[in-house]
């Protein structure tokens, strides 16, 4: 099966992590086309999966965006949706990754006469979209996409709930390499060195520095706890949060951890730096849609601990392969937090039963295969 793959972000967040896993078996006959130039390009290449930029004029619209907005940016997309029928042709599916690649790949599909695959990484809620970009993307989905693979429970749910046709959806998780989660003890008590850390207790927190990602949320529950308690938080403003950042350092000058925070910015060296980490903590205040971040923690054999809400209610059972917390309770946080601290021995039975259950339930060849499964039989034909 050829694949023209479709994704808006030149960055690589979560949605584009799992692409490169999705778009490996395919890269001798599929191409990815993406919506900006960045990073993310450089990622695919280096895993020799074909990719093309189909454009650099950025695509207006945000998650916020209103009707007027959204209609007004439509002019400016027929440049790029030209590219996309042009280069569809060639292929036997296309693949939106991303809202705005449904938007293009959905006018593609009907213009190119080729099916198309919606993979849903969101929570189509109004706490993360505006009224007018969910509407569109429910509508497109329902006319035109012959299948929406939803990243979890949580999100296939929301869709239904925005008015999303069911039977259109089946859920398949992100997969992964349990392979490229192990390290070095050697090189780990190394790097602790290198970051001046190795005495301490390290929490380590895995997200772009957003406000919904709540890292927040980690300070003020670092404040309750000892002063050997010392946070990493690793990932960039990805989308332009830089207002964010500035709120970040104000609070943890307010509350003078500054000697207990790191920011090391974005880092393509996760599982080295999870396997620094004595805890990995993820603090979202809205519902996660997924949350690869819990599931690379539990293959490091890390304990984690996060935000109960959305997709991380299905990868986390409290207390069996780690804990949950209520969103934006730095209370509970520090509770959990000084609990792995005072009783190290139980938690790490509950990080090593997360591995062993983690590497087998996420395993990328069995999401692949279910991939392949849903391709080719679910597949209505266009
Ligand atoms: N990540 C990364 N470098 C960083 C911070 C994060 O490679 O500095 C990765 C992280 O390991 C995870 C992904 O970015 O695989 C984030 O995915 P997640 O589902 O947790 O959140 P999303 O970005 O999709 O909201």
């Amino acid at each position: 099966m050829k694949i023209l793959f479709l994704d808006q972000s030149g960055k690589p967040g979560g949605a584009e992590l799992c692409l490169i896993d999705i778009a490996k078996p395919y890269r001798d006959r599929a191409l990815v086309g993406l919506f900006a130039d960045g990073s993310f390009k450089t990622l695919l290449q280096q895993n020799h999966i074909p990719v093309e930029v189909f454009t650099h004029q950025p695509i207006q619209v945000r998650k916020q965006s209103n009707l007027l907005q959204a209609l007004g940016s439509l002019g400016q997309l027929a440049p790029l949706v030209a590219k996309v029928v042009q280069r569809a042709i060639e292929y036997d599916l296309i693949y939106a990754n991303t809202q705005k690649a449904l938007v293009v790949g959905a006018i593609a599909s009907l213009l190119a006469r080729r099916p198309l695959v919606y993979h849903l990484h969101d929570i189509l809620s109004p706490e993360h979209f505006s009224k007018t970009n969910l509407r569109v993307a429910v509508n497109l989905a329902n006319r035109f996409a012959s299948l929406v693979i939803a990243n979890s429970q949580a999100s296939e749910a929301a869709f239904v709930q925005a008015g999303g046709r069911a039977e259109l959806t089946t859920v398949i998780y992100n997969g992964f390499e349990p392979k490229l989660y192990q390290t070095c003890a050697l090189d780990t008590s190394k790097l602790r060195q290198n970051l001046g850390i190795e005495d301490k207790f390290v929490v380590g927190h895995f997200s772009r520095l957003s406000p919904w990602k709540g890292q927040h949320i980690l300070i003020e529950a670092l404040a309750k706890c000892p002063p050997q308690v010392t946070a990493l938080l690793v990932g960039d403003a990805l989308f332009g949060e830089q207002e964010y950042v500035k709120q970040l350092h104000q609070q943890i000058a307010q509350l003078g951890l500054e000697n207990r925070v790191k920011f090391l910015g974005f880092r393509a060296d996760i599982p080295q730096l999870m396997a620094a980490c004595d805890l990995v903590t993820h603090t979202s205040t809205a519902p996660e849609p997924f949350g690869r971040v819990i599931v690379e923690a539990m293959l490091c054999g890390k304990p984690v601990v996060a935000a109960k809400a959305g997709g991380a209610t299905e990868l986390v059972e409290h207390g069996i392969n780690g804990f949950l917390t209520t969103p934006g309770e730095p209370e509970e946080l520090a509770n959990i937090i000084n609990s792995c601290l005072e009783d190290i021995h139980n938690t790490a039975t509950i990080a090593n039963n997360a591995k062993a259950i983690a590497s087998e339930r996420f395993n990328v060849v069995n999401i692949n295969r279910q991939i392949a499964q849903v391709l080719s039989s679910k597949l209505i034909v266009y």
